[in-house]
């Protein structure tokens, strides 16, 4: 059965930012966006001018740019004005503590107001940031900070006692430590700093190439890689915010993400302050009531979450959506994650409108491949490059690397390297980030196709396919069939070897509620796979489990699945998710 397509009104296309995909992108070019957003003399920039004094200067510091809301539910906003004063204390603190141009901030926080101020204020005095998941424990804490050669940390009272207080001995390049609420050792109370700081302050001209933001992977693959991005990335994620995301002067916007990987700095700081949006930040977790009343009560305009999250909701079912109504909501967007066919169709139902895949990585910065707007949505695709982006799907082999140009051909997803956002180094691995150009393409590592449209589909990651009886399979057709069926919450596919066959399908399903792990429903989706799917590539064994493993940004560690099922060593789990098996 074909996947459906959903159309997009006339009107809905011609109110789009980018009403006609091919007639911008012939005639975009990164000079032009770059001019939409020069700041300084001589080609300098920094990313926190472009995101906050620039739009106090042009008179919007009554805007709110930051609403946050607490744990409790209470509400805190952040005028454009408020947030430059406080950045420009924050930034007045590093300087005075010796905190020099280039050197390393890091934040161990969770989604607190003190954590978006550190962000922009370090880049305002030409240091680099450094955003850390709260919940990590000491390890993965003391090893990023090492590679980064953290010079200074912010955190909590609460996080400092429970995770750094132990390892503090072992990071001698570690000079200041903030903390939000108190003093504990040799640390510094931020709170009354903040107070007697001069809230004026000259953001730090900086060259478009001087680092700005070090994040780590999602250590999905593998141990996590420290990838270097530069203040000229704020092109790009301007540029996409306002493509990709359909951003608009004065939106109020929601990306649920966590500072803590790259979608919740590059998406949920940069971007929406550099379009001069009021962002929502809520501090608690998820949670099906709150978030529903968060998009209807904040009138949220435009949503970035992620496929986990929306799988979530789905669990939850249509009516918990129902008993909101969200008439200012506009545009919804998925990324980290391929976001399955029936999630698209369950979000047109439910919202009128479909969840927007694009598809990037921390290496890219920014969105590459998008859902626009003004585009049909083929449900299960993740859409088309941005304007600016070549993509293509290659062929590599020990000659080089071919394009492959026949329609529907699955090959390596790969870039022509030169966009604003790309990553300009693996800290400290140059043989690794090497390795990922070749013969004028930046090599993405997952695999994909382009249909006769133009648009992309996702595969797997190289790492995740499947050799079967002399068949490729990519496991995410397979879960997203397997998803379709109503007692399916969630679906993890990995490869187990075979010696008949190479290797066999297998699948690791979550149950929605109300729906038992017996044997009958188990021969039951095997045979509704085999409907959809044909017999070689539906799994042929299928286990239950109350939960998948997940790293904290979400993403389904099929790596991890293999591992315990095959009783391998579990490699770097620094980023997963406390899990049960
Ligand atoms: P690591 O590189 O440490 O193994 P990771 O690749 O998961 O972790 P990220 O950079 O956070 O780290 O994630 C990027 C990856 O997420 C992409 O390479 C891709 O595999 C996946 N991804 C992101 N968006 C999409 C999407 N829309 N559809 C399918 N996969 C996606
Ligand atoms: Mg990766």
């Amino acid at each position: 059965m074909p996947l459906p397509t959903i159309e997009k009104a006339a009107r809905v296309r011609d109110a789009a930012n980018m009403p006609d995909y091919d007639a911008y992108r012939a005639d975009f070019s990164w000079q032009d966006a770059k001019a939409n957003i020069a700041s300084f003399a001589d080609g300098k920039l920094n990313i926190a001018h472009v995101a906050v004094d620039r739009h106090v200067l042009a008179g919007h510091g009554d805007q709110i740019a930051l609403r946050w809301i607490a744990k409790s539910g209470e509400g805190t906003d952040f005028t454009y004005a408020e947030l430059q004063d406080r950045t420009n204390r924050f930034a007045n603190i590093l300087k005075a503590r010796g905190i020099k141009k280039g050197e390393r901030v890091y934040a161990l926080l969770g989604r607190v107001s003190e954590l978006y101020i550190a962000a922009l204020g370090t880049m305002k005095a030409g240091a680099v940031f450094c955003p850390l998941f709260s919940a990590f424990g000491p390890e993965p804490i003391q090893s990023r900070m090492e590679i980064g050669d953290a010079a200074a940390l912010i955190t909590s009272t609460r996080l400092y006692k429970r995770k750094v207080q132990g390892i503090r001995a072992k990071l001698p390049a570690l000079r200041e430590i903030f903390l939000t609420d108190g003093e504990v050792d040799e640390t510094l109370h931020l709170a009354p700093l903040m107070e007697t700081a001069s809230p004026a302050f000259d953001t730090t001209p900086m060259d478009p190439e001087d680092m700005a933001l070090l994040h780590f992977t999602s250590g999905t693959t593998g141990k996590p890689k420290g990838v270097v991005h530069v203040h000229e990335a704020v092109v790009t994620h301007n540029m996409t915010g306002r493509i990709a995301l359909d951003l608009r002067p004065g939106d109020v916007y929601w990306c649920t993400a966590d500072p803590g990987w790259v979608t919740g700095t590059s998406y949920g700081i940069i971007a929406p302050l550099t379009n001069r949006t009021t962002m929502i930040v809520d501090e608690a977790e998820f949670d099906v009531e709150r978030w529903y009343g968060s998009l209807e009560r904040e009138g949220v305009n435009v949503w970035y979450t992620a496929p986990t999250a929306i799988r979530m909701l789905m669990k939850a079912g249509a009516d918990a959506a129902r008993a909101h109504t969200f008439p200012k909501l506009r545009f919804m967007a998925s990324v980290g994650e391929p976001l399955n066919p029936e999630a698209v169709i369950w979000g047109n139902e439910t919202f009128g409108m479909p969840f927007h895949d694009n598809w990037w990585q921390t290496e890219t910065g920014g969105i590459m491949i998008a859902n626009f707007a003004s585009m049909d949505v083929k449900a299960g695709s993740m859409g088309k490059p941005l304007p600016g982006i070549d993509a293509g799907i290659v062929e590599v082999t020990e000659h080089g690397v071919r394009e492959i140009t026949e329609p529907s051909a699955m090959g390596e997803l790969a870039l022509r390297p030169g966009w604003p956002s790309m990553m300009r180094a693996y800290l400290h691995e140059d043989e690794r980030y090497a390795k990922c150009f070749r013969d004028g393409w930046y090599l993405s590592g997952d695999l994909a196709m382009r249909d006769a449209d133009g648009y992309f589909w996702f595969v797997g990651r190289s790492n995740d396919l499947i050799k079967s009886a002399g068949h490729l399979i990519g496991p995410f057709e397979v879960e997203s069939a397997l998803m379709e069926h109503p007692a399916v919450a969630e679906v993890g596919v990995i490869g187990v070897p075979d010696e008949t066959s190479g290797e066999i399908v297998k699948a690791y399903v979550a149950l929605k509620s109300g729906h038992g792990a017996t044997e009958d429903l188990k021969l039951e989706l095997i045979g509704h796979a085999r409907k959809k799917l044909g017999p070689a590539v539906a799994p042929k064994d299928i286990a239950f489990r109350t939960n998948l493993p997940k790293t904290r940004s979400g993403k389904i560690m099929r790596r991890l699945l293999k591992a315990r099922e095959l009783g391998l060593p579990e490699g770097d789990i620094s980023t997963l998710e406390s899990d049960e098996q």
